[in-house]
Protein backbone atom coordinates (compact mmCIF):
# COMPACT_ATOMS: atom_id res chain seq x y z
CA UNK A 1 0.00 0.00 0.00
CA UNK A 2 1.21 3.46 -0.81
CA UNK A 3 1.97 5.95 2.00
CA UNK A 4 1.42 10.24 1.79
CA UNK A 5 1.18 12.67 4.44
CA UNK A 6 -2.15 13.15 6.32
CA UNK A 7 -2.68 16.39 7.99
CA UNK A 8 -4.33 15.48 11.29
CA UNK A 9 -6.05 19.15 11.58
CA UNK A 10 -8.12 18.78 8.57
CA UNK A 11 -7.88 14.85 7.51
CA UNK A 12 -6.68 16.00 3.76
CA UNK A 13 -3.57 14.13 2.15
CA UNK A 14 -0.78 15.84 1.12
CA UNK A 15 2.68 15.39 -0.79
CA UNK A 16 4.73 12.63 -2.36
CA UNK A 17 3.53 9.69 -2.99
CA UNK A 18 5.73 7.00 -1.50
CA UNK A 19 6.08 3.51 -2.69
CA UNK A 20 6.42 1.04 0.03
CA UNK A 21 10.39 -0.58 -0.48
CA UNK A 22 10.31 -3.77 -2.58
CA UNK A 23 12.65 -6.80 -1.53
CA UNK A 24 15.27 -6.10 -3.84
CA UNK A 25 16.15 -2.46 -1.94
CA UNK A 26 15.66 -4.62 1.39
CA UNK A 27 17.92 -6.52 0.30
CA UNK A 28 20.63 -3.99 -0.69
CA UNK A 29 19.88 -1.95 2.25
CA UNK A 30 20.74 -4.81 4.44
CA UNK A 31 23.54 -5.57 2.13
CA UNK A 32 24.95 -2.01 2.78
CA UNK A 33 24.56 -1.88 6.28
CA UNK A 34 26.69 -5.50 6.45
CA UNK A 35 29.42 -3.69 4.74
CA UNK A 36 28.75 -0.51 6.77
CA UNK A 37 28.99 -2.17 10.43
CA UNK A 38 32.22 -4.18 9.47
CA UNK A 39 34.05 -0.45 8.99
CA UNK A 40 32.26 1.25 11.78
CA UNK A 41 32.11 -1.22 14.86
CA UNK A 42 36.03 -0.83 14.19
CA UNK A 43 36.51 2.67 14.43
CA UNK A 44 37.68 3.70 17.45
CA UNK A 45 35.14 5.47 20.41
CA UNK A 46 36.46 8.75 19.91
CA UNK A 47 35.81 9.38 16.18
CA UNK A 48 32.05 7.57 16.72
CA UNK A 49 32.02 10.63 19.39
CA UNK A 50 32.97 13.11 16.60
CA UNK A 51 30.70 11.71 13.99
CA UNK A 52 27.49 11.89 16.11
CA UNK A 53 28.72 15.64 17.16
CA UNK A 54 28.93 16.16 13.41
CA UNK A 55 25.32 14.73 13.43
CA UNK A 56 23.33 17.02 16.20
CA UNK A 57 25.33 20.01 14.84
CA UNK A 58 23.26 19.15 11.49
CA UNK A 59 19.89 18.39 12.32
CA UNK A 60 20.58 21.95 15.38
CA UNK A 61 20.98 23.60 11.78
CA UNK A 62 17.86 22.35 9.76
CA UNK A 63 15.63 22.68 13.16
CA UNK A 64 13.13 25.30 11.74
CA UNK A 65 12.60 22.69 7.66
CA UNK A 66 12.56 19.99 10.10
CA UNK A 67 9.50 21.32 12.40
CA UNK A 68 7.94 22.95 9.54
CA UNK A 69 7.14 19.27 7.56
CA UNK A 70 6.76 17.61 11.43
CA UNK A 71 3.80 19.71 12.40
CA UNK A 72 2.13 19.67 8.75
CA UNK A 73 2.46 15.62 9.51
CA UNK A 74 2.01 15.14 13.37
CA UNK A 75 0.30 18.41 14.39
CA UNK A 76 2.55 18.39 17.69
CA UNK A 77 2.83 22.33 17.21
CA UNK A 78 6.15 23.97 16.52
CA UNK A 79 7.09 24.58 20.25
CA UNK A 80 7.09 21.60 21.13
CA UNK A 81 8.39 19.59 18.21
CA UNK A 82 10.87 22.62 18.43
CA UNK A 83 11.90 21.17 21.64
CA UNK A 84 11.78 17.66 20.20
CA UNK A 85 14.50 18.02 18.01
CA UNK A 86 16.78 19.60 20.59
CA UNK A 87 16.15 16.55 23.22
CA UNK A 88 17.36 14.52 19.82
CA UNK A 89 20.40 16.04 19.30
CA UNK A 90 21.14 16.10 22.92
CA UNK A 91 20.75 12.72 23.09
CA UNK A 92 23.43 12.51 20.13
CA UNK A 93 25.45 14.35 21.71
CA UNK A 94 25.13 13.09 25.13
CA UNK A 95 26.03 9.86 23.67
CA UNK A 96 29.65 11.64 21.97
CA UNK A 97 30.49 12.78 25.42
CA UNK A 98 30.25 9.21 27.12
CA UNK A 99 32.33 7.88 24.34
CA UNK A 100 34.31 10.57 24.74
CA UNK A 101 34.96 9.54 28.59
CA UNK A 102 35.42 5.80 27.16
CA UNK A 103 31.68 4.80 29.31
CA UNK A 104 30.47 1.79 27.76
CA UNK A 105 34.02 0.80 25.83
CA UNK A 106 37.01 0.57 28.36
CA UNK A 107 37.10 -3.12 28.92
CA UNK A 108 37.50 -4.59 31.84
CA UNK A 109 40.61 -6.21 33.39
CA UNK A 110 40.08 -9.31 35.83
CA UNK A 111 44.35 -10.37 36.85
CA UNK A 112 45.77 -13.90 36.88
CA UNK A 113 45.34 -15.28 40.54
CA UNK A 114 47.97 -17.76 41.22
CA UNK A 115 45.70 -20.33 43.26
CA UNK A 116 43.96 -23.69 43.22
CA UNK A 117 40.63 -24.10 41.46
CA UNK A 118 38.14 -22.68 42.50
CA UNK A 119 39.97 -19.48 43.38
CA UNK A 120 42.69 -19.67 40.86
CA UNK A 121 42.21 -18.54 37.25
CA UNK A 122 43.86 -16.87 34.12
CA UNK A 123 43.72 -13.03 33.32
CA UNK A 124 40.65 -12.17 31.50
CA UNK A 125 39.94 -8.94 29.43
CA UNK A 126 36.22 -8.25 29.27
CA UNK A 127 35.38 -6.21 26.27
CA UNK A 128 32.04 -4.60 24.60
CA UNK A 129 32.00 -5.34 20.82
CA UNK A 130 29.13 -4.10 18.55
CA UNK A 131 26.00 -6.05 18.48
CA UNK A 132 25.40 -6.05 14.22
CA UNK A 133 23.33 -4.28 11.79
CA UNK A 134 20.49 -3.07 14.10
CA UNK A 135 16.66 -2.55 12.71
CA UNK A 136 15.32 0.61 14.16
CA UNK A 137 11.27 0.82 13.98
CA UNK A 138 10.40 4.69 13.84
CA UNK A 139 7.46 5.84 16.69
CA UNK A 140 4.26 7.59 15.49
CA UNK A 141 4.64 10.26 18.62
CA UNK A 142 7.61 11.26 18.70
CA UNK A 143 9.01 12.24 15.09
CA UNK A 144 12.31 13.26 16.27
CA UNK A 145 13.60 11.98 19.61
CA UNK A 146 11.97 8.55 18.93
CA UNK A 147 12.32 8.16 15.29
CA UNK A 148 15.25 8.01 12.71
CA UNK A 149 17.39 9.83 14.59
CA UNK A 150 16.00 9.03 17.70
CA UNK A 151 17.45 7.44 20.86
CA UNK A 152 17.64 3.95 19.58
CA UNK A 153 19.26 4.61 16.57
CA UNK A 154 21.61 6.95 18.29
CA UNK A 155 22.67 4.30 21.09
CA UNK A 156 23.01 1.95 18.23
CA UNK A 157 25.29 4.35 16.07
CA UNK A 158 27.33 5.14 19.48
CA UNK A 159 27.71 1.21 20.19
CA UNK A 160 29.25 0.92 16.52
CA UNK A 161 26.41 -0.53 14.31
CA UNK A 162 24.91 0.40 11.32
CA UNK A 163 20.99 0.99 11.17
CA UNK A 164 18.29 0.07 8.69
CA UNK A 165 14.86 2.32 9.54
CA UNK A 166 11.10 1.29 9.21
CA UNK A 167 10.01 4.97 8.91
CA UNK A 168 6.58 5.26 10.49
CA UNK A 169 3.82 6.26 8.11
CA UNK A 170 2.09 9.09 9.96
CA UNK A 171 4.91 11.00 8.92
CA UNK A 172 6.88 9.78 5.88
CA UNK A 173 7.91 13.23 4.93
CA UNK A 174 9.89 14.19 7.94
CA UNK A 175 11.49 10.52 8.21
CA UNK A 176 12.91 11.12 4.53
CA UNK A 177 13.89 14.80 5.39
CA UNK A 178 16.03 13.75 8.86
CA UNK A 179 17.09 10.66 7.23
CA UNK A 180 18.61 12.88 3.92
CA UNK A 181 20.05 15.53 6.19
CA UNK A 182 21.39 12.36 8.79
CA UNK A 183 22.79 10.95 5.74
CA UNK A 184 25.24 13.29 4.30
CA UNK A 185 26.27 14.30 7.83
CA UNK A 186 27.03 11.02 8.29
CA UNK A 187 29.08 10.69 5.19
CA UNK A 188 30.40 14.15 5.51
CA UNK A 189 32.07 13.31 8.82
CA UNK A 190 33.52 9.84 7.36
CA UNK A 191 31.36 6.94 8.22
CA UNK A 192 30.85 4.84 5.72
CA UNK A 193 28.53 4.46 2.93
CA UNK A 194 25.61 2.15 3.94
CA UNK A 195 25.69 3.28 7.80
CA UNK A 196 22.15 4.21 7.63
CA UNK A 197 19.11 3.98 5.58
CA UNK A 198 15.46 3.97 5.95
CA UNK A 199 12.51 2.14 4.51
CA UNK A 200 8.65 2.30 4.36
CA UNK A 201 5.90 -0.06 4.34
CA UNK A 202 4.52 -2.49 6.51
CA UNK A 203 6.01 -5.69 4.87
CA UNK A 204 9.76 -3.36 4.80
CA UNK A 205 9.48 -4.05 8.91
CA UNK A 206 8.56 -7.69 8.56
CA UNK A 207 11.43 -8.46 5.73
CA UNK A 208 14.38 -6.37 8.26
CA UNK A 209 13.66 -8.35 12.01
CA UNK A 210 13.49 -11.34 10.04
CA UNK A 211 16.50 -11.20 7.45
CA UNK A 212 19.33 -13.11 8.97
CA UNK A 213 21.79 -10.34 8.69
CA UNK A 214 19.97 -8.20 11.00
CA UNK A 215 21.45 -9.02 14.57
CA UNK A 216 18.81 -6.89 17.25
CA UNK A 217 15.56 -4.84 16.82
CA UNK A 218 14.36 -1.76 18.44
CA UNK A 219 10.64 -0.46 18.82
CA UNK A 220 8.94 2.27 20.16
CA UNK A 221 4.59 1.45 19.22
CA UNK A 222 1.98 -0.31 20.46
CA UNK A 223 1.69 -3.88 22.98
CA UNK A 224 -0.05 -5.69 19.40
CA UNK A 225 2.70 -4.49 16.75
CA UNK A 226 5.76 -4.35 19.61
CA UNK A 227 4.72 -8.58 20.15
CA UNK A 228 4.20 -9.56 16.39
CA UNK A 229 8.01 -8.30 15.98
CA UNK A 230 9.40 -9.45 18.72
CA UNK A 231 8.09 -12.80 18.34
CA UNK A 232 9.06 -12.77 14.22
CA UNK A 233 12.55 -11.68 15.96
CA UNK A 234 12.53 -14.97 18.47
CA UNK A 235 11.33 -17.73 15.42
CA UNK A 236 13.71 -16.31 13.43
CA UNK A 237 16.40 -19.53 12.72
CA UNK A 238 18.47 -17.56 15.12
CA UNK A 239 16.78 -15.24 17.03
CA UNK A 240 18.02 -12.06 18.71
CA UNK A 241 17.05 -9.16 20.97
CA UNK A 242 14.35 -7.28 20.50
CA UNK A 243 13.85 -4.27 22.26
CA UNK A 244 10.48 -2.96 22.67
CA UNK A 245 9.08 -0.25 24.49
CA UNK A 246 4.98 -0.91 24.49
CA UNK A 247 2.14 0.81 25.54
CA UNK A 248 1.48 4.00 28.02
CA UNK A 249 -0.44 2.38 30.61
CA UNK A 250 1.05 3.99 33.78
CA UNK A 251 -0.62 3.96 37.50
CA UNK A 252 -0.82 7.07 39.75
CA UNK A 253 -1.63 6.48 43.00
CA UNK A 254 -2.75 9.91 45.19
CA UNK A 255 -3.35 9.71 48.79
CA UNK A 256 -5.77 11.64 50.65
CA UNK A 257 -2.70 14.21 52.12
CA UNK A 258 -1.48 14.87 48.49
CA UNK A 259 -5.22 16.34 48.03
CA UNK A 260 -5.26 19.90 50.63
CA UNK A 261 -6.06 21.64 47.63
CA UNK A 262 -7.96 19.92 45.19
CA UNK A 263 -8.23 22.74 42.35
CA UNK A 264 -4.63 23.07 41.78
CA UNK A 265 -3.95 19.12 41.36
CA UNK A 266 -7.06 18.41 39.18
CA UNK A 267 -5.36 21.06 37.22
CA UNK A 268 -1.89 19.72 36.96
CA UNK A 269 -3.43 16.29 36.71
CA UNK A 270 -5.05 17.29 33.23
CA UNK A 271 -1.82 18.99 32.47
CA UNK A 272 -0.23 16.27 32.60
CA UNK A 273 -3.00 13.62 31.11
CA UNK A 274 -3.63 16.04 28.01
CA UNK A 275 -0.01 17.26 27.27
CA UNK A 276 0.62 16.05 23.67
CA UNK A 277 -3.20 14.94 23.47
CA UNK A 278 -2.13 12.03 25.58
CA UNK A 279 -0.25 10.49 23.15
CA UNK A 280 2.82 10.12 25.44
CA UNK A 281 4.01 6.42 26.82
CA UNK A 282 4.41 8.06 30.00
CA UNK A 283 0.78 9.40 30.38
CA UNK A 284 -0.94 9.03 33.91
CA UNK A 285 -3.62 7.11 32.39
CA UNK A 286 -4.75 5.31 35.35
CA UNK A 287 -5.07 7.43 38.33
CA UNK A 288 -5.92 5.90 41.85
CA UNK A 289 -7.39 8.39 44.07
CA UNK A 290 -9.25 8.23 47.83
CA UNK A 291 -12.95 8.50 47.20
CA UNK A 292 -13.22 12.27 47.31
CA UNK A 293 -15.90 13.83 45.97
CA UNK A 294 -14.51 17.97 45.63
CA UNK A 295 -11.62 16.43 44.03
CA UNK A 296 -14.11 14.88 41.29
CA UNK A 297 -15.87 17.61 40.91
CA UNK A 298 -12.52 19.95 40.54
CA UNK A 299 -11.54 17.69 37.63
CA UNK A 300 -15.15 18.10 36.11
CA UNK A 301 -15.19 21.69 36.23
CA UNK A 302 -11.93 22.25 34.54
CA UNK A 303 -12.12 19.36 32.35
CA UNK A 304 -15.03 21.40 30.74
CA UNK A 305 -12.75 24.22 29.54
CA UNK A 306 -10.25 21.95 28.06
CA UNK A 307 -9.90 21.96 24.28
CA UNK A 308 -9.43 18.69 21.99
CA UNK A 309 -6.56 18.43 19.95
CA UNK A 310 -5.92 16.32 17.04
CA UNK A 311 -4.79 13.32 17.04
CA UNK A 312 -1.34 12.20 15.16
CA UNK A 313 -3.32 10.10 12.43
CA UNK A 314 -6.97 8.95 11.96
CA UNK A 315 -5.79 5.33 13.06
CA UNK A 316 -4.56 6.64 16.57
CA UNK A 317 -8.18 8.48 16.85
CA UNK A 318 -9.87 5.32 15.63
CA UNK A 319 -8.22 2.97 17.97
CA UNK A 320 -8.66 5.34 20.80
CA UNK A 321 -12.83 5.97 20.51
CA UNK A 322 -13.24 2.22 20.09
CA UNK A 323 -11.34 1.53 23.29
CA UNK A 324 -12.92 4.33 25.58
CA UNK A 325 -16.17 3.09 24.51
CA UNK A 326 -15.37 -0.19 25.59
CA UNK A 327 -13.98 0.62 29.18
CA UNK A 328 -17.04 2.60 29.64
CA UNK A 329 -19.74 0.08 28.42
CA UNK A 330 -18.28 -2.62 30.63
CA UNK A 331 -17.28 -0.97 33.57
CA UNK A 332 -20.24 1.64 33.85
CA UNK A 333 -17.78 4.28 34.45
CA UNK A 334 -18.64 7.84 35.06
CA UNK A 335 -17.84 10.02 32.13
CA UNK A 336 -16.55 13.62 32.29
CA UNK A 337 -15.77 15.24 29.44
CA UNK A 338 -14.35 18.45 27.99
CA UNK A 339 -14.60 20.81 25.02
CA UNK A 340 -16.60 18.55 21.87
CA UNK A 341 -14.34 17.73 19.02
CA UNK A 342 -14.50 19.56 15.32
CA UNK A 343 -15.63 17.36 12.77
CA UNK A 344 -13.07 17.70 10.14
CA UNK A 345 -9.77 16.11 10.98
CA UNK A 346 -8.94 13.78 13.54
CA UNK A 347 -10.50 14.91 17.52
CA UNK A 348 -11.81 13.61 20.04
CA UNK A 349 -12.99 15.41 22.70
CA UNK A 350 -10.66 15.17 26.50
CA UNK A 351 -12.47 13.02 28.67
CA UNK A 352 -11.81 11.49 32.48
CA UNK A 353 -13.40 8.08 33.51
CA UNK A 354 -14.37 7.80 36.92
CA UNK A 355 -14.75 4.27 38.40
CA UNK A 356 -14.95 2.60 41.54
CA UNK A 357 -12.08 0.13 43.02
CA UNK A 358 -14.51 -2.43 43.66
CA UNK A 359 -16.14 -2.67 39.67
CA UNK A 360 -11.98 -2.33 38.45
CA UNK A 361 -11.59 -5.35 40.12
CA UNK A 362 -14.34 -7.35 38.86
CA UNK A 363 -13.11 -6.21 35.38
CA UNK A 364 -9.17 -6.18 35.94
CA UNK A 365 -8.63 -6.16 32.21
CA UNK A 366 -9.96 -2.44 31.30
CA UNK A 367 -7.39 -1.80 33.86
CA UNK A 368 -4.76 -2.78 31.18
CA UNK A 369 -7.05 -1.23 28.30
CA UNK A 370 -4.88 1.64 26.65
CA UNK A 371 -6.94 4.81 25.69
CA UNK A 372 -4.16 6.15 23.51
CA UNK A 373 -5.44 10.11 23.48
CA UNK A 374 -6.98 12.59 25.60
CA UNK A 375 -8.83 9.69 28.12
CA UNK A 376 -7.85 8.93 31.80
CA UNK A 377 -8.79 6.19 34.12
CA UNK A 378 -9.80 7.74 37.82
CA UNK A 379 -10.39 4.88 40.20
CA UNK A 380 -11.24 5.71 43.24
CA UNK A 381 -10.57 3.51 46.18
CA UNK A 382 -11.52 3.62 49.86
CA UNK A 383 -9.17 2.06 52.17
CA UNK A 384 -5.65 1.07 51.39
CA UNK A 385 -6.29 -3.23 51.41
CA UNK A 386 -8.58 -1.72 48.33
CA UNK A 387 -5.99 -0.03 46.68
CA UNK A 388 -3.34 -2.57 46.96
CA UNK A 389 -5.82 -5.40 45.77
CA UNK A 390 -5.89 -3.41 42.74
CA UNK A 391 -2.15 -1.99 42.03
CA UNK A 392 -1.88 -6.11 42.69
CA UNK A 393 -4.02 -6.17 39.30
CA UNK A 394 -1.69 -4.19 37.23
CA UNK A 395 0.31 -4.60 34.29
CA UNK A 396 4.23 -3.87 33.68
CA UNK A 397 4.24 -0.33 33.21
CA UNK A 398 7.45 1.87 31.98
CA UNK A 399 6.35 4.13 35.32
CA UNK A 400 4.31 4.38 38.71
CA UNK A 401 4.10 7.48 40.45
CA UNK A 402 3.27 8.57 44.23
CA UNK A 403 1.74 11.82 45.61
CA UNK A 404 1.66 12.04 48.90
CA UNK A 405 2.53 15.01 51.79
CA UNK A 406 4.56 12.27 53.41
CA UNK A 407 6.21 9.01 53.23
CA UNK A 408 5.45 6.61 56.29
CA UNK A 409 4.91 2.59 56.25
CA UNK A 410 1.90 2.89 54.44
CA UNK A 411 3.76 5.32 51.40
CA UNK A 412 6.60 2.65 51.42
CA UNK A 413 4.20 -0.52 50.83
CA UNK A 414 2.83 1.65 47.74
CA UNK A 415 6.09 2.32 46.53
CA UNK A 416 6.95 -1.09 46.97
CA UNK A 417 4.11 -2.31 45.21
CA UNK A 418 4.62 0.30 42.16
CA UNK A 419 8.56 -1.30 42.15
CA UNK A 420 7.41 -4.10 41.49
CA UNK A 421 5.58 -3.02 38.12
CA UNK A 422 7.04 -0.13 36.42
CA UNK A 423 10.85 0.63 35.67
CA UNK A 424 10.49 4.14 36.88
CA UNK A 425 9.17 5.33 40.41
CA UNK A 426 8.27 9.21 40.83
CA UNK A 427 7.80 10.32 44.24
CA UNK A 428 5.59 13.92 43.83
CA UNK A 429 6.13 14.05 40.42
CA UNK A 430 3.96 13.56 37.25
CA UNK A 431 5.54 10.91 34.77
CA UNK A 432 5.08 12.73 31.44
CA UNK A 433 8.78 14.23 31.17
CA UNK A 434 11.71 11.88 30.43
CA UNK A 435 15.11 13.02 31.47
CA UNK A 436 17.63 12.26 29.14
CA UNK A 437 19.88 11.12 31.51
CA UNK A 438 22.51 8.20 33.15
CA UNK A 439 20.48 7.40 36.20
CA UNK A 440 17.34 6.82 34.07
CA UNK A 441 15.41 4.33 33.21
CA UNK A 442 12.82 3.93 30.50
CA UNK A 443 11.42 0.36 30.53
CA UNK A 444 10.30 -2.15 33.00
CA UNK A 445 8.19 -5.72 32.91
CA UNK A 446 6.71 -6.64 29.89
CA UNK A 447 3.80 -5.18 28.52
CA UNK A 448 5.92 -2.21 29.69
CA UNK A 449 9.19 -2.94 27.26
CA UNK A 450 9.97 -6.82 25.61
CA UNK A 451 13.47 -6.78 28.08
CA UNK A 452 12.80 -5.26 31.44
CA UNK A 453 16.81 -5.20 31.82
CA UNK A 454 17.35 -2.65 29.54
CA UNK A 455 16.53 1.07 29.24
CA UNK A 456 15.65 2.99 26.24
CA UNK A 457 16.37 6.63 27.21
CA UNK A 458 19.81 7.37 28.72
CA UNK A 459 23.28 6.66 28.27
CA UNK A 460 23.00 3.49 29.28
CA UNK A 461 20.65 2.48 26.12
CA UNK A 462 23.57 1.78 24.53
CA UNK A 463 24.06 -1.55 26.53
CA UNK A 464 21.40 -3.09 24.40
CA UNK A 465 23.41 -2.96 21.40
CA UNK A 466 26.83 -4.17 23.06
CA UNK A 467 27.67 -7.76 23.45
CA UNK A 468 30.46 -8.66 25.97
CA UNK A 469 33.87 -11.24 25.00
CA UNK A 470 36.28 -11.82 27.22
CA UNK A 471 38.99 -12.69 26.34
CA UNK A 472 41.34 -14.97 28.40
CA UNK A 473 45.46 -16.25 28.37
CA UNK A 474 46.43 -13.69 25.49
CA UNK A 475 49.82 -12.60 26.14
CA UNK A 476 49.65 -8.75 27.11
CA UNK A 477 50.35 -7.36 23.69
CA UNK A 478 47.59 -9.33 22.17
CA UNK A 479 45.55 -7.88 24.87
CA UNK A 480 45.94 -4.11 23.88
CA UNK A 481 46.15 -5.19 20.04
CA UNK A 482 42.18 -6.40 20.49
CA UNK A 483 41.34 -3.67 22.71
CA UNK A 484 43.49 -0.64 21.35
CA UNK A 485 41.29 1.61 20.06
CA UNK A 486 38.65 1.30 22.76
CA UNK A 487 41.63 1.08 25.68
CA UNK A 488 43.27 4.26 24.15
CA UNK A 489 40.00 6.13 22.49
CA UNK A 490 42.25 7.20 19.78
P1 LIG B 1 2.10 0.61 16.16
O1 LIG B 1 0.77 0.37 15.58
O2 LIG B 1 2.62 -0.40 17.09
O3 LIG B 1 3.12 0.75 14.94
C1 LIG B 1 4.49 1.00 15.17
C2 LIG B 1 5.30 0.44 14.01
O4 LIG B 1 5.23 -0.98 14.02
C3 LIG B 1 4.77 0.89 12.65
O5 LIG B 1 5.86 1.11 11.82
C4 LIG B 1 3.95 -0.31 12.19
O6 LIG B 1 3.91 -0.43 10.80
C5 LIG B 1 4.74 -1.47 12.77
N1 LIG B 1 3.87 -2.61 13.03
C6 LIG B 1 2.73 -2.61 13.77
N2 LIG B 1 2.21 -3.85 13.83
C7 LIG B 1 3.02 -4.65 13.11
C8 LIG B 1 3.01 -6.05 12.78
N3 LIG B 1 2.04 -6.85 13.22
N4 LIG B 1 4.00 -6.52 12.02
C9 LIG B 1 4.97 -5.70 11.56
N5 LIG B 1 5.02 -4.37 11.82
C10 LIG B 1 4.07 -3.85 12.59
O7 LIG B 1 2.18 2.00 16.90
P2 LIG B 1 1.59 3.40 16.46
O8 LIG B 1 1.34 3.45 15.02
O9 LIG B 1 2.45 4.41 17.05
O10 LIG B 1 0.18 3.38 17.17
C11 LIG B 1 -0.09 3.96 18.40
C12 LIG B 1 0.11 2.95 19.50
O11 LIG B 1 1.46 2.87 19.84
C13 LIG B 1 -0.58 3.29 20.76
O12 LIG B 1 -1.27 2.15 21.15
C14 LIG B 1 0.49 3.60 21.79
O13 LIG B 1 0.38 2.97 23.00
C15 LIG B 1 1.67 3.05 21.23
N6 LIG B 1 2.77 3.93 21.45
C16 LIG B 1 3.57 3.68 22.51
C17 LIG B 1 4.67 4.44 22.70
C18 LIG B 1 5.62 4.18 23.79
O14 LIG B 1 6.58 4.92 23.89
N7 LIG B 1 5.48 3.14 24.58
C19 LIG B 1 4.95 5.47 21.82
C20 LIG B 1 4.11 5.68 20.74
C21 LIG B 1 3.03 4.88 20.56
P3 LIG B 1 2.73 0.22 9.90
O15 LIG B 1 2.33 1.47 10.58
O16 LIG B 1 3.36 0.39 8.58
O17 LIG B 1 1.61 -0.74 9.91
Amino acid sequence: MSIQSVNPRTGESFGPIIAPTTSAQVDSMIASAVTAFERWSLTSATSRAKVLFALADALDANTEKLVEIADAETALGIPRLTGEVGRTTFQLRTFAQALEKGEFVAPSIDSAVDAPLPQGHPKFLKTLRAIGPVAVFGASNFPFAFSVLGGDTASALAAGCSVVIKAHPAHPQTSQLSFDIAKKALIDAGAPEGIISLGHGFDFGKSVITDPRISAGAFTGSKAGGRALFDLAQDRECPIPFYGELGSVNPVVVTSTALSDVNAFAGAYLDSLLMGNGQFCTNPSVLFVPDNAEFINAVQEQLSHREPSPFLSEATKSLHDKNRADVISKTSARLLQGKSAPTQGFFSSPAVLVVSAQSVLTHPEYLATECFGPTGLVVTYSHSDELHAVLSKLEGALVGCLFSQNISTAEELILNALASKAGRVAFNAWPTGVAVTAGQNHGGPYPASTSSLHTSVGTSAITRFLRPVAFQGLPDESYRAVTADTVKGK
